[in-house]
């Protein structure tokens, strides 16, 4: 019987993704807690979460519970951090399974308080300040009295607050001036926590990039995502700090074609070849993650050569123009991986369509198969 060859596969590399968490936890000598969130960024949120853990992560990290309670049910017992919830969640749930959870606002905080009196199991809480990204957090009008319950709830016994957080605006332009603000204002929101009882907390602010540039900002624990998973937060060569980009994204040619110049290639025709050429059907397409804006910008690599998606991105494929190049059915299709066999970067998706590589990897998916190595 011959092997079966998937149509489009996302390759994971594992080893990469520890071994990313090791360099990073190496350079901070500090704690590490490692974003999985959102499907671990694209490549799997479980299997991640144990590869950050092999790497030496003392914590995981996600937005929504229901990450957490998956972590949980996968069977991994390590701290768990949810941090975006609205009214009503299920804390109960998040105490049962020991997610630690954090809170914005003082209606939050009671709901953490009944949920631990309804179970008797008291919460470990993270409280969150907003100090100039103004998007989660308590911003300084609201910070002392989020703070001075969270101290009478831990006198009750209801919690223990063991983190105190932030969030930065600008941690990839590290010389921006709100980056110092930024730190100020953390530090008087931690000054405040401290004189209202809430000594044992770990300070939390950095992302990956502050994790990679910017040592004034590690406090007690680091929070990277995207580096974990080997990608630059600067928009640079990820190998300059050490990272090694975890995802290879790679689909089988499925029809090539001796065309005439001057077809119209795609929807709308967009794209058409001044000479007689080869073209190559490429099975993958918008609904799958790869973005529409990569028509006649985005770059793959095939037959050993960069190429240019010729004309629009479909629903379901695109079309390669490879000239006289020889391609045949089956042949191997990069989109992008870590970048040294000549096949283009996520970065390099990145600047052709506009958007940043956190959105691309998290966004591949579809019918893609994913395998793990
Ligand atoms: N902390 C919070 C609150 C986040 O929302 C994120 C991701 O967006 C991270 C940490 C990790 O950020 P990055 O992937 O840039 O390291």
């Amino acid at each position: 019987m011959s092997e079966r060859v998937p149509r489009a596969e996302v390759v994971v590399d594992l080893d990469a993704i520890a071994a990313n968490t090791a360099v990073l936890r190496e350079r901070v000598g500090r704690p590490l807690m490692a974003v999985v969130k959102a499907d671990g960024y694209g490549h799997g949120m479980v299997p991640a979460a144990r590869a950050t853990l092999a790497g030496g992560a003392d914590q995981l990290g996600v937005a929504v519970l229901e990450e957490a309670l998956a972590l949980r049910a996968a069977g991994i017992t390590a701290p768990v951090l949810a941090w975006l919830h609205t009214p009503g969640s299920d804390y109960a749930a998040a105490l049962a399974a020991d997610v630690e959870v954090s809170v914005n606002t003082d209606r939050a905080l009671a709901e953490v308080v009944a949920a631990a009196r309804a179970t008797g199991r008291p919460a470990r809480l993270h409280l969150c300040a907003d100090t100039g990204l103004s998007r989660e957090g308590a911003g300084p009008a609201d910070w002392p009295g989020l703070v001075a319950a969270a101290a009478r709830a831990q006198d009750d016994g209801d919690l223990a607050v063991v983190g105190l957080w932030s969030h930065l605006a600008y941690a990839d332009a590290p010389t921006h001036p709100t980056i110092g603000a930024q730190v100020r204002v953390f530090e008087e929101a931690v000054a405040i926590a401290r004189r209202a009882g809430l000594t044992d907390a770990r300070l939390h602010l950095a992302n990956s990039a502050a994790t990679v540039a910017l040592p004034g900002t590690w406090f007690d624990m680091v929070r990277p995502g995207i580096a974990v998973y080997g990608l630059d937060p600067l928009g640079g060569d990820a190998a300059a700090h050490g990272l090694r980009p975890a995802m290879t994204v790679r689909a089988r040619a499925a029809l090539t074609k001796r065309v005439p110049a001057g077809v119209g290639v795609s929807y709308g025709h967009t794209y058409s070849p001044d000479r007689e050429t080869t073209l190559v059907l490429v099975p993958v397409g918008y609904a799958d993650g790869v973005p529409r804006a990569g028509g006649n910008r985005a770059p793959v690599l095939a037959a050993g050569a960069r190429r240019t998606i010729a004309g629009r991105v479909c629903m379901d494929q695109f079309v390669l123009d490879v000239g006289d190049d020889e391609v045949r059915p089956g042949d191997e299709v990069v989109l992008w991986g870590p970048g040294d066999s000549g096949e283009p970067t996520a970065q390099d998706w990145a600047d052709a369509v506009d958007t940043i590589h956190y959105e691309l990897v998290t966004r591949v998916g579809g019918r893609f198969t994913r395998r793990y190595t």
